[in-house]
């Protein structure tokens, strides 16, 4: 039996790594998805066909969540498709790392503006809509070094850790009206992103985590349609940790 039948799902970021599997499994779970890119347009194609294929609804939209008329003419194309929304899911994400002795301000900017201003220009959007219908669900992807630090990473875990409070704030504003807000923390996943990473500091994040594996972006788009189905109806304002036990 599919969790989420007859619900309506934008997941940002969906072209690659995380939010693809966020947007398949959702799909495989009877939501309809608007699958949001970027850059790769062939590649979100590729996952709208995938859910097509697998008899599912799903259709691609072009926007870049920094930007705020760029969101809002995505909500306007989704609200359309769709009628409605009832999952958000804030993945869009991107590193760019370095001491912080030596961040540059453009540097530090791009970060937060795509990981945390994008997240709120989403969630303002949807909570909007969310609000009229009395019901929804947002999910914002954080990180292990949003909660912990991560050296080199300055930018990204103020972003992430940004996003924590981003989403405890809204889960109080909005739980009145049937909307829960919550984020999932991963820990280390294999995705383009870690792809960068060194053998050396892959050996030692590994050694760091207890279940002794690299996580796969189907263990968050589990989390993920856990957070948007029924079964979590009454958790809101919480960061789940993904990750192995990693910070334990
Ligand atoms: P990824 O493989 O690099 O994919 C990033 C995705 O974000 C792509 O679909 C990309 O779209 C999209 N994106 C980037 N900038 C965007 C923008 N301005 N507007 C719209 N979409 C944008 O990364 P990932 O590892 O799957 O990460 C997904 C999320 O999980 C991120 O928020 C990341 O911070 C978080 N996370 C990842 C890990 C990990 O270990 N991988 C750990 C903790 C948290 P285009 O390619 O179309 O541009």
């Amino acid at each position: 039996m599919q969790k989420l039948s007859g619900k309506t799902a934008l997941v940002t970021g969906a072209s690659r790594g995380i939010g693809r599997a966020i947007a398949l499994r959702l799909a495989a779970e009877g939501a309809s998805v608007a699958v949001n890119y970027n850059g790769s347009e062939a590649k979100a194609a590729e996952v709208v066909e995938q859910i097509r294929a697998a008899g599912g609804t799903a259709f691609a939209v072009q926007a870049d969540v920094a930007d705020a008329a760029s969101v809002a003419a995505m909500f306007d194309t989704v609200l359309k498709e769709f009628g409605g929304l009832d999952i958000l899911v804030n993945n869009a994400g991107i590193t760019s790392d370095g001491l912080l002795i030596g961040m540059k301000e453009e540097q530090f900017d791009r970060v937060v503006d795509t990981n945390l201003k994008g997240a709120y220009l989403c969630m303002q959007l949807a909570a909007k809509r969310m609000l009229r219908q009395r019901s929804g669900r947002i999910i914002s992807i954080s990180s292990y070094s949003g909660i912990h630090g991560n050296a080199g990473q300055a930018n990204y875990s103020a972003s992430k850790a940004g996003i924590i409070g981003l989403t405890k704030s809204a889960a109080r504003e909005l739980g009145s009206r049937g909307i829960t807000v919550n984020a999932i923390a991963p820990g280390y996943i294999d995705t383009d992103m870690t792809s960068v990473l060194s053998d050396k500091v892959k050996e030692a994040i590994l050694a760091e985590i207890p279940l002794k594996r690299i996580g796969t972006p189907e263990d968050i788009a589990a989390a993920a349609v856990f957070l948007a189905g029924d079964d979590a109806s009454y958790i809101t304002g919480q960061v789940l940790e993904v990750g192995g036990g990693m910070g334990l």
